[in-house]
């Protein structure tokens, strides 16, 4: 099912999207539906807890970077205000003069979990989607932890919908377009840790809750953004995240 989260008639519900149309899922909702998509505001997917982020999970991107791959998985944090859905804009913050995409398969979470196996994660996770993990590089490098270069307000486009089909995620192709042009290209069997591996890790020091958010990593190919321009992620089966780089005001 292709999961959306949408503000119509004055409610905020989620809708199953098929043909273009909106099944309202929510008992309150569900005498709208259909709606065709076209009348429906489009609001972000999740409202998350915490967004969980992993550097460095392609093979691929450490060859790039001339870095070893790391002995466990390097976790970060977004936070829940930098997250926007599919066509809203990412703000260029003055503050930086380097401000990258980095096109990422994302997990959200389903159900509360602490301590749970790899091979139990699928049962708590909700469905997969596609991310952007908008990065200020020159901040990054600045401040030597990655808090502010991560955080700023709209960094963080998630979408355009929670798959919740997974069956198979072994090798999916991601690609990040920028302005059209294909700018990273990767495989999610390149991954050095399986999203399935990561949900466990990360169970093992935090719980994690239902609408929660875990990017997984970026293919080789990160680069910079410039306002005006128009980046899309867009993974197989999941769909084209799509969103424009504007200044900030
Ligand atoms: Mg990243």
């Amino acid at each position: 099912m292709k999961l959306i989260r949408v503000f119509y008639n004055g409610k905020t519900f989620y809708g199953a999207l098929a043909d273009q149309k909106v099944y309202p899922l929510d008992k309150e909702a569900k005498q709208y539906g259909p709606i065709p998509l076209r009348d429906i505001q489009l609001l972000p997917l999740v409202v998350p807890s915490k967004i969980i982020c992993v550097g460095l999970n392609y093979k691929a991107h450490a060859r790039e970077l001339n870095m070893d791959i790391p002995e466990e998985p390097i976790l970060f944090l977004k936070p829940p205000s930098s997250v926007i859905g599919t066509g809203e804009d990412i703000v260029y913050p003055k503050m930086s003069k380097n401000v990258h995409y980095e096109g990422e398969l994302a997990v959200v979470m389903g159900k509360q979990c602490k301590n749970v196996s790899p091979k139990d994660a699928p049962d708590y996770i909700f469905g997969f989607t596609c991310a952007n993990d908008v990065t200020a590089r020159d901040l990054q490098q600045k401040d030597g932890q990655w808090t502010r270069a991560k955080s700023f307000d709209t960094f963080c486009p998630v979408g355009p919908w929670i798959e919740t089909d997974f069956r198979d995620l072994d090798d999916l192709t991601l690609k990040t377009m920028v302005n059209g042009e294909i700018r990273q290209e990767g495989q999610t069997s390149d991954m050095i840790v399986t999203p399935f591996e990561l949900v466990s890790f990360i169970s093992s020091i935090m719980t994690l809750l239902p609408g929660d958010v875990i990017l997984t990593g970026t293919p080789p190919g990160v680069g910079e953004l410039k306002p005006g321009d128009e980046v899309q992620v867009e993974i197989e089966g999941l769909g084209t995240l799509i969103n424009k780089v504007v200044e900030e005001e």
